[in-house]
């Protein structure tokens, strides 16, 4: 599933040459919670608008209405002028209530992330370009690799709740090894920070990293690493 090693070097390049890639499941910042992704940070990688996941991203699972916190934080989005879409695999038709409440652009429900179609969807309701937008949700295998397979920029956010949709907690036991793995590599950054590659440090492609926003994950030992809660 990562973007690691299977081509062969064409002939003549040597291992040393082959550009180092990130894995397709390495988003391009990571935080602890949704105020760690700050306006500023977005600007700075000329985001206009943001694909938003819903369970375990902005509320906890199949909760109809969102925290206070996430509201103050899509108030500081709306304030900036950023557009945000909504983007959830879930079928209830709250998706849609939940956008309408808050003020946002819309709402994609039944959007089967990864698969591009939701993406294009939500690409199409903020009205911007894949490159203009951000990516934020809670699941490396939905929303990280949805949002690169859609060239948007990527955000994973740790989890709010344990409690989620079976078939998410069964992906999680795997989703928590690429985690563990990202982490080992580097390659979960704070907003703000390069992602590093086993040679050193090293830039998303095309993306600067100069602003600031904290809130990002911590550096955790191995044995800690076991994946979002
Ligand atoms: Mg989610």
């Amino acid at each position: 599933m990562g973007g690691r090693g299977g081509a062969r070097l064409p002939r003549g390049r040597t291992e040393e040459a082959r550009p180092a890639r990130r894995p397709w499941l390495a988003p391009d910042a990571a935080v602890e919670r949704l105020d760690g992704l700050d306006v500023a940070w977005l600007r700075a990688h000329g985001v206009r608008g943001l694909i938003v996941d819903l369970d375990n991203t902005l509320t906890d699972w199949n909760e109809p209405e969102l925290p206070a916190e996430s509201r103050a934080w899509l108030a500081r989005l709306r304030e900036a002028g950023l557009r945000v879409c909504l983007l959830s695999n879930n079928r209830s038709g709250r998706v849609l209530a939940i956008a309408r409440a808050e003020g946002l652009a819309g709402g994609v429900a039944n959007a089967a992330k990864p698969w591009p179609g939701g993406f294009r969807r939500a690409l199409a309701c903020l009205g911007l370009d894949a490159g203009e937008v951000a990516v934020v949700g809670d699941q490396l295998f939905t929303d990280v690799l949805g949002g690169r397979l859609a060239g948007c920029l990527t955000v994973w956010v740790r989890p709010r709740s344990p409690r989620e949709f079976l078939g998410t907690r069964l992906l999680r036991r795997l989703e928590a090894l690429w985690l563990a793995r990202l982490r080992r590599l580097g390659q979960l950054p704070a907003p703000g920070r390069p992602a590093e590659s086993p040679g050193g440090p090293a830039e998303s492609p095309g993306r600067p990293a100069e602003s600031p926003g904290g809130g990002g994950i911590r550096s955790q030992p191995d044995s800690q690493a076991e994946g979002p809660r």
